[in-house]
């Protein structure tokens, strides 16, 4: 993309709403505009972030072997009717009523719809087990909807429902569904931990909530140190083995890990002093066992083998898609702005010239330009002309991991500048090595073109 034909409306200013620095970068790097409280457009640069995260955690859930598909936002009442729900969800819930006076409601959440779509269509043991997901958005009417995309009244999720004819079952995607979630941060640059939670209006026994650690987040956690060791890396997993995604759910969750809710200050005070840690998260992801809740309340039955019927075990598990992006940005920047992992970046690398007209660097930054193309990568080419400096303050602000800097000094010895966002290092090299060292850094990162 050539930044001279993008639509990138960055700000000069601090916007005066944003009180965290997510909120504050989102609004100056142009990715995001507020249409209403709690409610955003996502303009090029911040549907682009969206697209590669929701690309993530469809690969990682299509690996586990969940299924995709897609459920509207507007839903009937009816179903929230039959599973009691209509009355317990509250002011969160938008209501709506179409124009035959039928109650209508935008979805905070899809278990009795999913829940309605299996019981019209399974009805035995043979078809489980199943886990269908979707990438819809949801509407919350929040109270108090703040920092930008971290709390929305509407906002984009992944929430996936497993169907299994035993608890046994059930626990086992529940466990995959963790699994799979720690590679899915990862991926994205993060480090979140699985910490015990609360059922909350969902209800559960079974349910972790996936934390990042940030000082602007919402819930206070308490930790031991020995958490943030742990990493899954680049280990192969076989998602049908039920010892092997135990042994990951077991290596992740012996050590303490809590949410205030579930917090135990016994308990904690056994973690040895040095290593007890009190601190707050943000709230990236949860995933829940609750048996046959809805399954009964709707009459979702499955036939077992010994021919009786009996209420299916389900789960829910949901990914925090568009507040990820928040989450992302506590975790990684500095006073200029963003700093993208290579996982998620909108753009591979920049280009900036820093002589834009000037015959030489024109020819140089085209022929990066192209070279990059060719091999896949989607740079940012800042072909503007302006001063060197606005330039790089632009790049530092949206917070392309890598940047190559072509001027008419270098090219004279044959050498274009490599530059490092995260550590500032810069390096010089011929533009061939510059492109062949991209290809390399993307070797460990499967992203693939943006929208
Ligand atoms: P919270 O406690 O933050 O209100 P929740 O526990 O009600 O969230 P879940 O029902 O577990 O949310 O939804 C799954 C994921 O969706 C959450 O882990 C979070 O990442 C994301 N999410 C929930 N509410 C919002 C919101 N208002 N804005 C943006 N993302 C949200
Ligand atoms: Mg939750």
């Amino acid at each position: 993309m050539r930044l001279s034909r993008y639509f990138l409306p960055v700000l000069k200013e601090n916007p005066s709403e944003a009180q965290i620095v997510s909120h504050r970068y989102m609004l100056r790097a142009g990715m995001i505009k507020q249409s209403a409280a709690g409610i955003y457009s996502w303009l090029p640069l911040g549907f682009k972030v969206l697209k590669k995260i929701e690309t993530i955690v469809h690969e990682e859930q299509m690996r586990a072997g969940h299924i995709p598909m897609l459920m509207p936002t507007l839903q009937s009442a009816d179903l929230w009717k039959e599973s009691g729900r209509y009355d317990d969800y509250g002011q969160e819930m938008l209501r709506i009523s179409d124009r035959h006076g039928r109650d209508m409601l935008y979805g905070p959440t899809n278990e009795e719809l999913i829940t309605d779509i299996f019981r019209s269509h399974v009805g035995s043991y043979k078809d489980l087990p199943l886990t269908l997901y979707h990438i819809q958005w949801k509407f919350r009417d929040e109270i108090r909807p703040r920092f930008g995309v971290m709390r929305g009244r509407e906002f984009y999720m992944k929430d996936g429902y497993n169907f299994d004819l035993t608890k046994e079952d059930a626990l086992h995607a529940y466990n995959r569904h963790l699994v799979s979630y720690l590679r899915s941060y990862e991926r994205m640059g993060l480090q979140a931990i699985p910490m015990r939670a609360d059922g909350g209006p969902i209800g559960g026994d079974y349910t972790h909530e996936f934390l990042v650690l940030a000082d602007t987040g919402e819930s206070e956690v308490f930790y031991d140190s020995a958490v943030t060791d742990l990493t899954f890396g680049d280990r192969e997993i076989d998602y049908d083995s039920v010892e092997q995604c135990q042994g990951v759910l077991e290596e992740f969750t012996s050590k303490y890990a809590r949410t205030d809710e579930t917090h135990d200050e016994a308990l904690f005070n056994e973690v040895p002093e040095a290593r007890r840690r009190v601190a707050r998260g943000i709230e990236v992801g949860q995933i829940f066992y609750f048996g046959t809740k809805y399954s009964e309340a709707l009459g979702a039955n499955v036939q077992g083998p010994d021919g009786k019927q009996s209420p299916v075990h389900m789960g829910s598990h949901g990914i925090g898609v568009s507040r990820l992006l928040g989450a992302i940005i506590e975790a990684s920047h500095d006073d200029k702005g963003i700093i993208w992992p290579e996982g998620v970046t909108p753009f591979h690398c920049g280009i900036v010239n820093l002589k834009q007209g000037d015959d030489e660097a024109d020819a140089a930054c085209e022929s990066l330009y192209q070279a990059l193309t060719a091999v896949g990568f989607e740079p940012l080419y800042d072909d503007r002309k302006e001063r060197a400096g606005g330039k790089f303050a632009t790049m530092d602000l949206i917070g392309l991991p890598w940047r190559i800097t072509v001027g008419p000094r270098g090219l004279k010895n044959g050498v274009v500048e490599l530059t490092s966002r995260r550590s500032g290092e810069s390096e010089e090299l011929s533009p061939e090595a510059a492109v062949q060292k991209i290809v390399e850094i993307y070797a460990n990162h499967q992203t693939g073109r943006g929208f």
